[in-house]
C-alpha cells in the first residue's frame, strides 16, 4: 500500500512530489496521460520566479521530475480510470490494476477547451490544433494565412508565436475586447501580420469533404453576417476545462467541474488533498500551481501524522 499517490505530473504534482518525498513519504507519482502537463507544450516561460531570461516549458518541468526523483519520488507513467474515495485505503484503478494509498493528492490539471463543432473534431490533427509551438512549424502551415480563435493570454501567445511560420494570422474573437494582459494584448495588436477579426464566432471549419483545413465560416455576431475566410490551419486557444471526472460525486467540485479547496490545499474529504489548475480556474500560472502542490504535500504529510498516532 503506498502513503501517497500524487495523481498527475504537472507544477502541482510534481512540486508536492519534491516536497513528499523529502518527507520521506516515497511518494508514487502518476503521469496520466500527458507527462510534464500543459507546461511542456509551452515555448518560453518568461513569469517563473528565477530564470531571468526565461526557461524552456519542457527544460522546466524536465527539471521539476528529476528534482523530486532526487529524493526518492517514484515517477510511473499511468493513467488512473477511477477512483474510489469511499473505502479507506482509497482505491485507484491505473490502467487495469489497483493502487491502494493512506493519501491522494489531486492534481490532474485542465485541459484544452474545445469549440464543440463537428469539424473541429473531424479535422483535429488535419490542420486544427491546440498547440501553436507543438504544431505551428509543420510544413502545411508554413506561408500560409492561418486562424487562431479566443482573446486571453493562450491565443495572444499562439498568434505571436505562429507569426514565424505564417503569412498572416487572423485573431478571432468574439468580443471587441481582448481579455489577455495588457503587455501581451499591445504585442498583438502592434503586430503587423496579426489581423484581429473582432465579435466574431467559428461556425464550421472547412473543409470536412477534402480531409484537411481550407477555410473557417465566420458570424459576425452583432450583425449576424457569416462570411468565408480562408486559411490552411485553425489553432484554438479559448481556455480550458478541469480533469476532474473521475472525482465527479466524491469530492466536491463547483459547477464548472473545478474541486472546490477548502482551508488551503483540502478536499471535502479527509486525506484527499488538491493542487493546481483543477482547482484554480482564477490564477491558473505555474508558480500558483506549484505553490499549492507545496500546501497540498504539507498537508497530507500532516494528516498521515496524525492519523498514524
Ligand atoms: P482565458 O483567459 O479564460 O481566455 C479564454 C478566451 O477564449 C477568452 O477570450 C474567451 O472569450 C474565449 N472563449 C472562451 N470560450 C469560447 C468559445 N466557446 N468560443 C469562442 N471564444 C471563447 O484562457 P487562457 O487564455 O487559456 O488563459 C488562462 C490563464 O492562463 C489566464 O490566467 C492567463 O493569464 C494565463 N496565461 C498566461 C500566459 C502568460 O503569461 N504568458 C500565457 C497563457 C495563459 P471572452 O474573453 O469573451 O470570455
Amino acid at each position: 500500500m503506498e502513503k501517497v499517490v500524487i495523481i498527475g505530473t504537472g507544477c502541482a504534482g510534481l512540486t508536492a512530489a519534491i516536497y513528499t518525498a523529502r518527507a520521506n513519504l516515497n511518494p508514487l507519482v502518476l503521469t496520466g496521460t500527458m507527462p510534464g502537463g500543459l507546461l511542456t507544450t509551452t515555448s518560453t516561460v518568461e513569469n517563473y520566479p528565477g530564470f531571468t531570461d526565461g526557461i524552456d516549458g519542457f527544460a522546466l518541468m524536465e527539471g521539476m521530475q528529476k528534482q523530486a526523483e532526487r529524493f526518492g519520488a517514484r515517477i510511473q507513467f499511468g493513467n488512473v480510470e477511477s477512483v474510489d474515495l469511499t473505502t479507506r485505503p482509497f482505491a485507484l484503478a491505473v490502467d487495469g490494476s489497483t493502487v491502494r494509498a493512506e493519501a491522494v493528492i489531486v492534481a490532474t490539471g485542465a485541459g484544452h477547451r474545445h469549440l464543440g463543432l463537428e469539424s473541429e473534431a473531424r479535422l483535429e490533427k488535419k490542420g486544427v490544433t491546440y498547440c501553436a509551438t507543438c504544431d505551428g512549424a509543420l510544413p502545411m502551415f508554413r506561408n500560409q494565412p492561418l486562424v487562431v480563435v479566443g482573446g486571453g493570454d493562450s491565443a495572444c501567445e499562439e498568434a505571436l508565436y505562429l507569426t514565424r511560420f505564417a503569412s498572416a494570422v487572423y485573431l478571432v474573437h468574439r468580443r471587441d475586447q481582448l481579455r489577455a494582459s495588457k503587455i501581451m494584448a499591445d504585442r498583438v495588436l502592434a503586430h503587423a501580420k496579426i489581423k484581429p477579426v473582432w465579435d466574431s464566432v467559428v461556425t464550421e471549419i472547412l473543409d470536412v469533404a477534402l480531409d484537411k483545413v481550407t477555410g473557417v465560416r465566420l458570424k459576425q455576431v452583432k450583425t449576424g453576417a457569416e462570411t468565408h475566410l480562408p486559411c490552411a490551419g485553425v489553432f484554438v486557444a479559448i481556455g480550458h476545462v478541469p480533469n476532474t471526472q473521475i472525482f465527479q460525486g466524491q469530492i466536491d467540485l463547483d459547477a464548472n467541474g473545478y474541486v472546490v479547496p477548502r482551508r488551503g490545499a483540502e478536499t471535502s474529504l479527509a486525506g484527499v488533498f488538491v493542487a493546481g489548475d483543477c482547482a484554480d480556474h482564477v490564477y491558473r500560472q505555474a508558480i500558483t500551481a506549484a505553490g499549492m502542490g507545496c500546501m497540498a504535500a504539507i498537508e497530507a504529510e500532516r494528516y498521515l501524522a496524525q492519523s498514524a498516532r
